[in-house]
């Protein structure tokens, strides 16, 4: 019917939405295509720092010059923050809608080309939930899929966004994800990463027990599910249980994503985090004392109001002492409507620019370090693509998700292969195949 095409921003649980927009558009009759030839450009938006909302404006901007025939829809967590603005403020925005009426948007946006008006669905429950029900047989990557297992989050952390735009924690229905698993394991997914903002309080509103070790083991048990991954922990929330069955599933990769936030107690404290260093550090001994091979990520922000060069120091200070895989780090982006973007003691783009690049330039050393181990090892990688740069050159994933580079046919994309370590970068790892494709092997 119409032609579409789809610009995700953020996070995995945006790149899980605009799979399922693009399986029920597409079941709708309609055709993906390049963003040229589309009638409609879709925006899956995300509001977690100003970048994020900036590039999305910038877009904007560009396409309403550009383009004055588009329809553009606005879905997501910067639709819900900003709403009916985006409207009014660019005449080819149509259509805005809230992370939690997705399940609204294929009847809506038809009615927007069939009828010429403008909708705009805003979330006013934060409790309520109108949920696409398609699974995403329409991916982006066709050998990797992601499964969102709880909505929203309850945490409130001063800085963050999310529990302002994603509304209040609900879990999925475990049998509608074990549907959703075995749909995805037949349609040729080879590894599944089960999201949520924090994946260890699923269950949390069940009255049954059944909690996210639980669910993590039902679903490593079901048949065809080669790589099974899952984020974001809290370190709050990671229990025991979970990394015990991490430990006895060999399709559960050993990657644990455990956001640090800061080293700082007093900041911790200051960002609503529920946890110290030291509660944080007996959570990642018991990590690493149960799953020794497991790569341990870390999520920081310099920058937080009020860090002084002290608190700077110790997160500095953890960034040795945990010695992370690799850290995702920001500088503080005041959020309107959070806490902390009205604190005293905010600090200037320059100091947080520096301290970023401080404690970058710590970790690239660290994770070089950890990478270095690797060579000479051999892993089974999913190939997942070409590598971004370099002729004839793959790009795949170990169990622990470092990137390996290598040398390979395109037509292994999609399988196992062994690859043994030659090399490694701050970034990746670089390896030569050592034996034929491997279709079968269970992901480690
Ligand atoms: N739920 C996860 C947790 O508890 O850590 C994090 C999810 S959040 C979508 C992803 C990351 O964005 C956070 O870990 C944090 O480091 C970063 N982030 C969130 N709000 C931020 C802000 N206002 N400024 C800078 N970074 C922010
Ligand atoms: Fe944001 Fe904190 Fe919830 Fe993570 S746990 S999504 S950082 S409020």
């Amino acid at each position: 019917m119409y032609r579409f095409s789809i610009n995700v921003f953020g996070c995995q649980m945006n790149v899980y939405d605009a799979d399922r927009i693009r399986t029920s558009l597409t079941f709708k009759g309609w055709k993906e295509t390049s963003e040229e030839e589309a009638e409609v450009i879709l925006f899956v938006t995300c509001s977690i720092r100003d970048k994020a909302e900036q590039k999305v404006w910038s877009d904007l901007g560009r396409l309403a010059s550009s383009r004055k025939d588009l329809v553009i829809a606005v879905v997501g967590c910067m639709a819900q923050r900003v709403g009916p603005l985006l409207l009014k403020r660019f005449p080819p925005v149509r259509f805005v809608c809230g992370p939690r009426s997705l399940g609204r948007l294929p009847a809506a946006l038809e009615e927007v080309m069939a009828t010429g008006k403008d909708i705009a669905i805003i979330d006013e429950d934060p409790t309520a939930l109108d949920d696409l029900s398609e699974i995403p047989l329409a991916r982006s990557n066709p050998w990797k899929a992601f499964i969102t297992i709880a909505h929203g989050c309850d945490n409130f952390c001063t800085y963050c966004i999310v529990p302002h735009v994603r509304g209040r924690f609900v879990s999925r229905d475990p049998d509608d994800i074990f549907r959703e698993v075995e749909s995805l394991a037949s349609d040729g997914v080879r590894e599944i990463t089960l999201i949520g903002q924090n994946v260890n309080t699923y269950g949390r509103d069940f009255d049954n027990g059944y909690v996210f070790s639980s669910l993590l083991k039902d679903v490593a048990l079901i048949k065809g599910v080669k790589r099974l991954r899952y984020a974001t922990s809290h370190p709050r929330d990671l229990t025991p249980d979970v990394v015990e069955v991490m430990a006895k599933y060999d399709n559960i990769c050993p990657a644990i994503n455990l956001p640090i936030q800061s080293g700082s107690d007093r900041i911790l404290k200051a960002m609503n985090r529920g946890y110290t260093v030291e509660g944080y550090a007996s959570i990642l001994e018991m990590i690493r004392t149960s799953l020794p091979a497991a790569a341990v990520t870390s999520d920081l922000i310099v920058g937080f109001p009020g860090e002084t060069l002290k608190d700077f120091q110790e997160s500095l200070e953890v960034v040795g002492r945990f010695r992370f895989d690799l850290i995702h780090t920001a500088a503080f982006s005041p959020r309107e409507g959070t806490p902390a973007a009205r604190m005293d003691g905010q600090v200037g783009a320059a100091e947080k620019r520096r301290r970023l690049r401080e404690i970058n330039e710590i970790q690239a050393e660290i994770s070089k370090e950890i990478n270095r181990d690797h060579v000479g090892k051999s892993f089974t990688v999913l190939v997942d693509g070409s590598a971004p740069k370099g002729e004839g050159l793959l790009q795949g994933r170990t169990p622990s998700d470092k990137v390996v580079i290598f040398p390979g046919e395109p037509t292994l994309m999609g399988s196992f292969v062994t690859v043994r370590i030659t090399g490694a970068g701050n970034w990746h790892l670089v390896g030569e195949q050592v034996r034929d494709r491997q279709e079968n092997l269970r992901g480690r």
